[in-house]
C-alpha cells in the first residue's frame, strides 16, 4: 500500500495505471493467441486424420465390399473439402502470424506489468536512476500501446482485459461499482454494465 504522500506523487499514479493497462492488455493477447494456437492444432489435425483414415482403411482391407467403398469415397471427399476450406481460412485469417504477434505482444504487455509494478513500488523511496528508468519504461509502453492499436482490439477484447485487470488488481468497476468475480464476461444477464461487462 501506498503511503499518503505517494500518492500525491503523478510517477507513482502513472505507474499503477500503465501496470493495469499494460496487464489488460496483456490478458487479451493471450486469450487471442489461446485462439489461434487451437485452430492451427486442429488444422494440424484435419491434415493428418484424413491420409492416415485412408493408409487404415486401405491396409485393413475393407474397400472390397462396394458399399464400404462408396461410403468410404463420400466421407473421405467430405473431409477433402473441409480441410481445404479451412486451410484457405487460415491463409486468409492469417492465424500462423497473428498467434506469432499475439504471443509478442503478451510476452512485452507482461514485462510491462511487472516493471512499472516494480516501479511504483519504488517511488516511496526513489533510487537515484528512477527518473531515467522511469521515462525509458513510459517510452517502451507507448511504443508497445501504438503498435497493440494496429491489431485491431475489438470493444468486447477490451471490455475482457478491462475485466481481467479489475478482478487481478481487485479494483471496483467504476460503472457497476462492483469487483468481478471472474475474467469471462457473463454470457447472461439482463442488464450489462458497459465498462465491465458484468451484471449491472
Ligand atoms: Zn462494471
Amino acid at each position: 500500500m501506498a503511503t499518503s504522500g505517494t500518492q500525491l506523487d503523478p510517477r507513482f499514479q502513472e505507474c499503477r495505471e500503465r501496470c493495469t493497462f499494460a496487464f489488460a492488455t496483456a490478458t487479451i493477447f493471450q486469450k487471442r493467441a489461446r485462439r489461434y494456437s487451437k485452430y492451427l492444432r486442429r488444422l494440424t489435425f484435419l491434415g493428418l486424420a484424413l491420409p492416415l483414415a485412408i493408409g487404415g482403411v486401405v491396409g485393413a482391407d475393407l474397400l472390397k465390399k462396394k458399399d464400404v467403398l462408396a461410403a468410404f469415397i463420400w466421407i473421405a471427399g467430405i473431409v477433402g473439402v473441409v480441410q481445404l476450406v479451412v486451410s484457405l481460412w487460415s491463409v486468409v485469417a492469417r492465424w500462423p502470424e497473428n498467434l506469432e504477434s499475439s504471443l509478442a505482444a503478451s510476452s512485452e504487455n507482461s514485462r510491462l506489468t511487472e516493471e512499472f509494478d516494480a516501479l511504483a513500488k519504488q517511488v516511496i523511496n526513489p533510487p537515484l536512476q528512477f527518473g531515467n528508468d522511469y521515462s525509458k519504461l513510459i517510452t517502451q509502453d507507448n511504443t508497445q500501446r501504438l503498435a497493440d492499436e494496429k491489431q485491431l482490439i475489438s470493444d468486447r477484447e477490451r471490455m475482457y482485459g478491462h475485466r481481467a485487470a479489475l478482478r487481478q488488481f481487485s479494483v471496483k468497476c467504476s460503472e457497476c461499482n462492483a469487483v468481478p468475480n471472474s475474467r469471462e464476461i457473463p454470457r447472461f444477464v439482463t442488464t450489462r454494465c458497459g465498462t465491465c461487462g458484468g451484471k449491472k
